[in-house]
C-alpha cells in the first residue's frame, strides 16, 4: 500500500457532519478523503435494494453510501464497527459480503472503535502504510477536535433556529460555519475557525421574547445524528419554536469509547447512563438503550419540556427501551414521543405527530406556569 499512499481515495459512510472530521484526519496522514454525495433518496433506494428486508435503516443507508462512493471512484470504503449485542456486530461482515456479491473491487477496511486509540492507530497505519506515531496523534487530534467543534455548533444552531426572525437564516450561517471548520488544517487554525464560526452564528437575527420549548432528542445514535434518516426532525422542531438538544452525539461517544480516562473531564454520557438507568435497566443490552432510558430520567431531572425517542424499525435495543418508558412514568413526569423510522416513513404523518406533541408540551408548560404564579 506504501507506494499508493498519495493516490488512494478513502470513503466513510455519512452520519450528520462526521465527514468533516474524518476527512481532516485522512488529509493529515496523506490519504485522499473521498466524500460520497450526502445521503439522499437515491442512496436509500440503492441500499434497500441490496439489503435484507428486515435489517435496520442505518445498515441500508451505509450500504447505499458505499455503493455511491465506489461508483464515484473511491478505492477504499471504511466501515466503523463495534461489538455489541445487536446487529451492529454483524454490519461489517454483511456489508463486505454485499459489496463482494455486487462485484465491486474497492477494498474494504474496518475501524473497530472500541479498541480506542490503539484501534485508530492500527487503522491509520494500514491506510497510510506509515508507522509514524506523531503524525497519527495529530490526525486523531484534529479529527476529534473538529467533531467536538461541530457538535457545539449544532447546539448553537438549535438555539438560534428556535428563535430566528427569518426562517432559514440560522441554517445558512451554520453551513458557512461548518465550511470554516472544514477548511482549518491544524489545531491553531481550527481554534480561529471555531471562534469565527461562533461569531457567524451570532449574526442570526432572533426574537428573544419568543416562547421557546426545550426538547431532548434521544434514540439510536445514527438516527439522532443523521438528518436524512431522522427526516430532519431538529429543523422541523426549530420551525415550531423548539430548541433541541441531542442526547447522543458523536463527540459524546468519542469521550466514552476513544479518549483515555485520564483526559476526560466530568461524567461521561455512559457513566451517567449507568447511574440514572439503574432503577429501570441494570445492564447494557446493546445499541443505545441504556443511554436512552437514562436520558429520559436526565431530561426530567432538568425540567425539560419533553423528550423524543427516535429508533429504526426493528431495532432490538430501542424496542426494549420503548417498553421501559411506561414504567418510568411513575417517577418521571415528562412527555415522551417515540418515533420509529424506516424507508417507508412518510413525512406528512410524522409532522402531524410532531405538531400534536409540541401543542401538548406548550399547553402543559402554560398550565404549569399559571399554577406556579397562582401559588
Ligand atoms: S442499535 Fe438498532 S439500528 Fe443500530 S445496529 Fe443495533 S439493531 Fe440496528
Amino acid at each position: 500500500m506504501k507506494n499508493e499512499t498519495k493516490k488512494i481515495k478513502v470513503a466513510f459512510p455519512h452520519m450528520g457532519t462526521v465527514s468533516v472530521a474524518w476527512a481532516a484526519a485522512m488529509r493529515k496522514i496523506g490519504v485522499e478523503p473521498f466524500v460520497p454525495p450526502y445521503t439522499s433518496k437515491k442512496t436509500l433506494s440503492l441500499g434497500t435494494k441490496h439489503s435484507p428486508e428486515a435489517i435496520c435503516l442505518p445498515y441500508k443507508l451505509i450500504l447505499g453510501n458505499f455503493i455511491e462512493a465506489i461508483e464515484g471512484g473511491a478505492d477504499y470504503v471504511a466501515m466503523i464497527t463495534s461489538p455489541g449485542c445487536c446487529r451492529l456486530g454483524e454490519y461489517g461482515n454483511c456489508i463486505h459480503s454485499a459489496l463482494v456479491d455486487l462485484g465491486y473491487d474497492a477494498k474494504y477496511i474496518e475501524l473497530t472503535l472500541y479498541d480506542g486509540i490503539k484501534g485508530m492507530y492500527n487503522f491509520l497505519q494500514r491506510l497510510s502504510g506509515k508507522n509514524n506515531p506523531i503524525l497519527f496523534a495529530r490526525a486523531i487530534n484534529i479529527g476529534i477536535r473538529k467533531m467536538f467543534a461541530l457538535d457545539d455548533l449544532e447546539n448553537i444552531l438549535s438555539y438560534y433556529r428556535a428563535r430566528e426572525v427569518n426562517f432559514g437564516d440560522a441554517e445558512k450561517n451554520f453551513n458557512k460555519a461548518v465550511k470554516l471548520i472544514d477548511e482549518a488544517d491544524n489545531t491553531r487554525s481550527l481554534k480561529k475557525a471555531k471562534k469565527a464560526a461562533f461569531e457567524l452564528m451570532k449574526q442570526t437575527r432572533i426574537d428573544k421574547n419568543r416562547e421557546v420549548l426545550r426538547v431532548d432528542i434521544t434514540g439510536e445514535i445514527y438516527l439522532v445524528c443523521d438528518q436524512f434518516s431522522n427526516q430532519n426532525i431538529l429543523r422541523e422542531l426549530g420551525k415550531m419554536g423548539v430548541q433541541t438538544r441531542r442526547s447522543l452525539t458523536i463527540s459524546g461517544f468519542i469521550k466514552d469509547a476513544i479518549i483515555p480516562k485520564i483526559f476526560r473531564e466530568g461524567e461521561t454520557h455512559l457513566q451517567r447512563a449507568y447511574r440514572l438507568a439503574q432503577p429501570y435497566l441494570m445492564r447494557d443490552i446493546g445499541g443505545d438503550s441504556l443511554e436512552c432510558v437514562s436520558d429520559v430520567a436526565y431530561a426530567d431531572e432538568r425540567g425539560i419540556d419533553g423528550i423524543i425517542h427516535i429508533s429504526p424499525f426493528t431495532c432490538m435495543p430501542e424496542i426494549m427501551s420503548q417498553n421501559i418508558f411506561p414504567a418510568m412514568r411513575e417517577n418521571c413526569d415528562i412527555p415522551i414521543l417515540p418515533l420509529i423510522m424506516d424507508e417507508q416513513t412518510g413525512k406528512a404523518g410524522y409532522l402531524t405527530r410532531l405538531e400534536a406533541f409540541v401543542d401538548l408540551m406548550r399547553r402543559r408548560k402554560r398550565k404549569m406556569t399559571k399554577e406556579a404564579t397562582n401559588v
